[in-house]
């Protein structure tokens, strides 16, 4: 059989891929929904959400990671991957760390990638990646560090600078992240800079720079999945 164009146009429609943007701009005004306990993937609690962190000038995070999430979508639908966003607008509150942790199962997704920026002292700069860690299924063991080293090496290769101030070689494995304690598929959380370094938030505040990030994570999410 030859290849209709729908096929051609659309080579990867079983591939669902999980986009979670951090935090929402809605959180900061609604302190009850964000500041209830949830489960925290490892036997605690935490907080539902937080607000995230801004830029000096105001910038906020949670609008970065809405922009380039955004961005991200584009790219892979136009790819033929079937996208699933974690929140469907920047003025919500929640959903809550566990909820956007398990979302990657319940759709199926063959990644899932949570995208943030850090809020650091000035002078720590560049970007980590997270996986977790020690991972608690099978899923969090190879998958997911298979999949944050994709992004780190393409976050690299594009020309961005592993972090100054915490990991090592730009990858961070943690603990503490409801959302990837609770991944029962491949996934990894990205945070692109340090919004409180002038230079990364010169990168963070600029669609040249939203661009760059966007097009590095799209990257590894399609050689990791490919
Ligand atoms: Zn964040």
């Amino acid at each position: 059989m030859l290849d209709s164009p729908a096929h051609q146009r659309f080579p990867f429609p079983d591939r669902v891929i999980v986009l979670d943007p951090g935090h929402n701009g809605g959180g900061a005004a609604n302190p009850g929904v964000i500041n209830a306990q949830v489960p925290d993937g490892r036997g605690g609690t935490k907080p539902c959400n937080t607000t995230g962190t801004s830029a000096d000038d105001g910038y906020t995070e949670h609008e970065f990671n809405w922009d380039v999430a955004n961005r991200v979508r584009d790219a892979l639908s136009a790819r033929g991957f079937r996208v699933v966003m974690s929140r469907d607008s920047d003025d919500g509150a929640g959903p809550c760390v566990d909820e956007r942790g398990t979302l990657g199962q319940r759709v199926d997704a063959a990644a899932v990638v949570s995208i943030h920026a850090d809020g650091a002292p000035a002078g720590a700069h560049g970007f980590h990646v997270a996986h977790s860690a020690p991972a608690l299924n099978d899923s969090q063991g190879e998958p997911s560090a298979r999949l944050a080293t994709a992004i780190r090496d393409s976050m690299v290769g594009a020309g961005f600078t592993p972090s100054t101030y915490v990991g090592s070689d730009g990858m961070n494995p943690r603990a503490d992240l409801a959302g990837l304690n609770f991944a029962e598929r491949p996934s990894a959380l990205v945070e692109c800079g340090n919004m409180r370094d002038p230079g990364d938030a010169a990168l963070i505040e600029s669609p040249d720079g939203r661009a760059r990030f966007a097009a590095a994570i799209t990257s590894a999410i399609v050689s990791y999945v490919g």
